[in-house]
């Protein structure tokens, strides 16, 4: 692993996503077993109402609460009750301290209370987060995997070794086999590689490995970022995420520069498709070419 890159940096991306977040517009689509998916706002946000109160994974932005409070009402109108965050990025934790403040407990992987609690850095985005607020970080943590009973669903989490960043867990919905892999997975959008956090290539190859070793042909896969997919999505993404690791490595390993390697267009025949969002073709192989 290169320890002398530095990675390509999209200006202002954090700036950027935090000034719009009072704008962008959220969609509300209804999964099964009365299970909603609202994206839009950051990271995608499921949300389960029902007797014991609404149950989150994920707040998205900060600045979306209007739209998300509204999205809410048109769910249901059971109060906040618990929320679990998939990893500490500010893009999935935002809203944690508005929705603590209206009654959810928090939840999440230990070290997304590390990073929460105190000032972090992501080289990746150039940027650094202050520690957050009191009501934001989570009260109560696990470290490998743990097990919540909410409106009659069983809600298994479980941590990835480091993948996208060291606090990645995945969410099983299990009667209505609804699987939320977080930003282990980007559906139709190069993926965002956090080293500064613990993130790598392999960790995300390996991460990727996990989840189709679980899913099946009736499983509803929730990216953190993109539409909702499905097993043959999630196959394409790893064939993609191992197919453009062997050319930058092998590249790489011929004295290469990143530079050289971004001319020499390893992702082509996805960069119309996946390199239009929060990756460009040159930040994906910015992140991999760091990691080989
Ligand atoms: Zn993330």
């Amino acid at each position: 692993m290169s320890t002398s890159y530095v990675p390509c940096v999209p200006p202002g991306l954090v700036e950027t996503a935090l000034r719009g977040a009072p704008s962008f517009q959220v969609t509300v689509q209804s999964l099964r077993g009365n299970i909603s998916v609202l994206t839009g706002v950051g990271g995608n946000i499921i949300v389960l109402p029902g007797p014991d109160g609404k149950l989150f994974i994920d707040a998205g932005f900060s600045g979306s609460r209007p739209q998300i409070s509204s999205a809410l009402a048109s769910i249901g109108p059971d109060p906040v009750r618990q929320l679990i965050n998939t990893h500490w990025h500010f893009d999935h934790t935002g809203g944690n301290e508005w929705l603590h403040a209206e009654g959810a407990a928090i939840l999440a992987h230990e070290n997304t209370r590390k990073h929460l609690s105190t000032t972090t850095r992501v080289e990746g985005w150039n940027f650094t987060f202050p520690p957050s607020p009191p009501g934001a970080i989570p009260a109560e943590v696990f470290e490998d995997e743990r097990t919540v009973q909410l409106n009659g669903t069983t809600i298994a989490l479980k941590h990835y070794a480091p993948a996208h960043t060291d606090s990645d867990i995945s969410v099983h919905f299990t009667e209505a086999d609804i699987f939320h892999v977080a930003d282990t997975f980007w559906n139709g959008f190069y993926p965002f590689i956090d080293y500064s956090t613990g993130g790598s290539i392999d960790g995300m190859i390996r991460a990727t490995e996990a989840n189709l070793a679980k899913v099946t042909d009736n499983m509803i896969v929730i990216p953190g970022h993109g539409a909702i997919g499905d097993k043959s999505q999630l196959a394409f993404y790893r064939d993609l995420l191992v197919g453009t690791r062997e050319k930058v490595a092998a590249l790489k390993k011929q004295g290469k520069s990143v530079d050289e390697i971004v001319a020499a267009k390893p992702t082509a025949a996805t960069d119309a498709k996946w390199g239009n969002g929060f990756r460009s073709p040159k930040d994906f192989i910015g992140d991999v070419f760091q990691g080989v």
